[in-house]
């Protein structure tokens, strides 16, 4: 008989992360998803599209407040000075715009925590090729690196999976209808609204994977008119 094995996600609400659920959730036994609220503006929207895939899928959703990292970045996703980019995208400059301190590391982090208390051998994560071209902590090496860390940082030694990490956004969205992922449920807009904006980066993304997809539907679904 295989071994149990048990798994734990990081969970924005977003596309990603929800493909990479849908995609390996069997195969890795995902039991919890956790959800990040750090101020970011569209924080209501992303706990409330958490609640919903985790439900969809049977696991449980923790919601961790992390109050002190709003208070110590000025990225336009939480500022209320600085406004998230819209139609000029791809440059160092917007990349930076919605940087957030050691993110990724940070929640891989709070995730290994509860992989050592809890007994998780994988925490997945829905770093994707798209993303690990602009951001250093969206590639194998980071994923590679840090699960090396937590050979030394925890005693149950979670490794970090990237199950979409050679895949685009519009493979993603392929990804996601052939395996009858519940797009509809998705929150990837960096801003809040009943429906996504359509014109920041992570919408002009997810519309543009969804039309190359004939995903038509799903745009009528979830974007503004
Ligand atoms: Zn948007």
């Amino acid at each position: 008989m295989k071994p149990v094995i048990k798994s734990v996600i990081l969970m924005s609400g977003g596309l990603d992360s929800l493909a990479a659920l849908g995609f390996v959730k069997e195969k890795y036994g995902i039991e919890l998803a956790l959800t990040f609220d750090y101020g970011q503006k569209a924080a209501i929207q992303e706990i409330e599209a958490s609640k919903k895939i985790c439900e969809f899928y049977n696991i449980k959703n923790k919601v961790i407040k992390l109050d002190w990292l709003k208070q110590i970045t000025q990225t336009s996703l939480v500022s209320s000075e600085e406004n998230i980019p819209v139609n000029h995208f791809g440059t160092a400059e917007s990349a930076k715009s919605v940087w957030v301190p050691n993110r990724n590391g940070l929640f891989l982090n709070i995730a290994a925590s509860f992989a050592d208390s809890f007994g998780f051998d994988y925490i997945i994560f829905g770093a994707n090729k798209d993303e690990g071209k602009t951001f250093s902590d969206n590639t194998e090496e980071f994923r590679n690196e840090i699960s090396k860390v937590f050979e030394f940082s925890t005693l149950k030694h979670p490794k970090v999976i990237a199950p979409l990490i050679n895949y685009s956004k519009n493979d993603i969205v392929k990804i996601a209808m052939d395996n009858n992922i519940p797009l509809e449920l998705v929150w990837s807009c960096y801003r809040e609204g009943n429906m996504h904006c359509g014109v920041c980066e992570s919408c002009n993304h997810l519309k543009k994977a969804l039309i190359a997809n004939q995903g038509e539907k799903y745009i009528n679904i979830l974007f503004e008119k």
